[in-house]
């Protein structure tokens, strides 16, 4: 199964992508990820200002990734505009696109309270959940827990300014293959509505 997440910063698209990724043994790539593991300047200094990387580089790194797929995907962060999603098109055929539908308001509070635990690569939110047992810190490694970089305020209103303007018209473009999932509720809720809503027992 070929499937996209898409949806604001915060709405859950990794934590969800990488549950059903486990539960459908299908690949997740995140390109966010793929791209915070990048040494080049460019990447860097665009990633902290929550600025898009150029689409020609982000296809070329993608490409590598999807030929490495044997038995489907999710993609968590791309396509990110209309160029993208045309240049998918002559790459590979999608089966769904979820959408995780939550106000910028909520977007804001969860993205405030995200904590990340760079050895472990564990995310938790110190405001929602997963939340950890002691403040700050990380359950498995017991190291200080971290904000991402670009989850400054600066950053965050230029991530939803660029989610509204480039990335929002791709729910018309794949309006016939749009799954739209509440995604303000609990994590097991929306994991559930997810596998519902392709077909899967839950
Ligand atoms: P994410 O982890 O999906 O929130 O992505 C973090 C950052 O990576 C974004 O703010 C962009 O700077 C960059 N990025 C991720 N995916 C893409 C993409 N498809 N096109 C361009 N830039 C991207």
């Amino acid at each position: 199964m070929k499937l996209i997440f898409i949806g604001p910063q915060g709405s859950g698209k990794g934590t969800q992508a990488k549950a059903i990724a486990r539960k459908l043994a299908i690949t997740h790539i995140s390109t966010g990820e793929l791209l915070r593991k990048s040494d080049n300047e460019e990447i860097k200094q665009a990633l902290n200002k929550g600025e898009l990387i150029p689409d020609e580089l982000m296809i070329n790194l993608l490409k590598g990734e999807l030929d490495k797929c044997e038995r489907g995907f999710i993609l968590d962060g791309f396509p990110r505009n209309i160029n993208q999603a045309e240049k998918l098109d002559n790459i590979t055929d999608i089966d769904k696109i979820i959408l995780m539908d939550i106000s910028d308001e909520e977007a804001i509070r969860r993205l405030q309270g995200r904590r990340i635990c760079k050895q472990c690569n564990v995310e938790y939110n110190i405001i929602t959940s997963p939340r950890p047992e002691q403040d700050e810190i990380c359950d498995f490694c017991h190291n200080k827990l971290e904000k991402r970089e670009d989850d400054n305020e600066e950053a965050i209103k230029t991530r939803l300014k660029a989610y509204h303007n480039k990335t929002e018209p791709l729910l018309a473009y794949y309006k016939d293959k749009l799954i739209k999932i509440n995604g303000e509720q609990p994590i097991k809720q929306v994991t559930q509505a997810i596998l519902s809503n392709l077909g899967m027992l839950v």
